[in-house]
C-alpha cells in the first residue's frame, strides 16, 4: 500500500537492525486517515470471505482492527496480554513471547467472545517472528473457531513468521513487506508501489 510505504519512508525510524518504530502514526500518536485508508484496504481485500469478526492483540493492534471493523460491519475482540500463568477455566490462554519486550507472557480471550461458529480475520500492527501470530491460532484452535485470514500493517520480511505462516496455507496479507531496513541507508520494500 503506497500510502503506508510513504507513510513509514517519511516517519518511520529504525532502531538498529530490527526494530522499526512508527510512533509518529501508528504506535502512539495515531494518524485516524491513515489508519482508515488500512481499514478500507483490508475490507478490499477479504470483504468475499464471510467474516464476522476482528480478532486483534491489545494495544497496538486495536486501532487498526477497529478502522477495519467499520467497514465490515462487526465486532472486534482483543486477546489481553497478562503476566499471570493462572488464568483459569473461563479463557483460552497461549503462552508467548513479546519481540518488542523481550518477555514472555499470556495470551487470554474469553470463551464468551469465540465460538465455532466465527469466521476471523486476525488484525496486527507488526508480523516478525511470528510469535503473537502462532500464539492467536493455538486460541482459535482452542475455540474452534475458523481462521479467514491474517491482516498485517507492516511485516519484516527479512524475518521468518510470514515465510512459516504462508507455508501453513493461511491467506497473509501485509500492507506494507520491509524486505531489508537500515539506519543509514534507509527502507527497501518488496514489490514496493511506485
Ligand atoms: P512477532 O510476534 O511476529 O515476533 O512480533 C509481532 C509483534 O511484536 C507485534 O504485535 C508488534 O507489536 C511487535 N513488533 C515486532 N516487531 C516490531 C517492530 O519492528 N516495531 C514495532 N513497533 N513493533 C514490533
Amino acid at each position: 500500500m503506497k500510502l503506508l510505504e510513504e507513510k513509514i519512508r517519511q516517519e518511520g525510524q529504525v532502531i538498529g537492525t530490527d526494530i522499526l518504530k512508527v510512533d509518529m502514526f501508528l504506535n502512539h500518536q495515531i494518524d485516524v486517515n491513515l489508519l482508515d485508508e488500512m481499514g478500507k484496504e483490508f475490507y478490499r481485500l477479504f470483504k468475499d470471505k464471510g467474516i464476522n469478526k476482528i480478532l486483534t492483540v491489545e494495544s497496538s493492534g486495536i486501532a487498526i482492527a477497529v478502522m477495519a471493523a467499520k467497514y465490515f460491519n462487526v465486532p472486534v475482540v482483543f486477546a489481553k496480554k497478562s503476566s499471570h500463568k493462572n488464568v483459569g477455566n473461563e479463557l483460552y490462554s497461549a503462552h508467548s513471547h513479546s519481540f518488542t519486550h523481550g518477555k514472555d507472557y499470556e495470551m487470554i480471550v474469553s470463551k464468551k467472545y469465540l465460538s465455532p461458529d466465527d469466521n476471523i480475520l486476525f488484525i496486527d500492527d507488526f508480523l516478525a517472528g511470528g510469535n503473537a501470530a502462532f500464539s492467536v491460532l493455538d486460541i482459535l484452535k482452542q475455540s474452534g473457531a475458523n481462521l479467514v485470514g491474517i491482516g498485517i500493517a507492516i511485516e519484516k520480511g527479512f524475518q521468518d513468521g510470514g515465510k512459516k505462516i504462508r507455508e501453513m496455507g493461511i491467506e497473509l496479507q501485509s500492507l506494507a513487506i520491509v524486505e531489508e531496513m537500515d539506519e543509514v541507508e534507509g527502507i527497501n520494500f518488496r514489490n514496493a508501489e511506485c
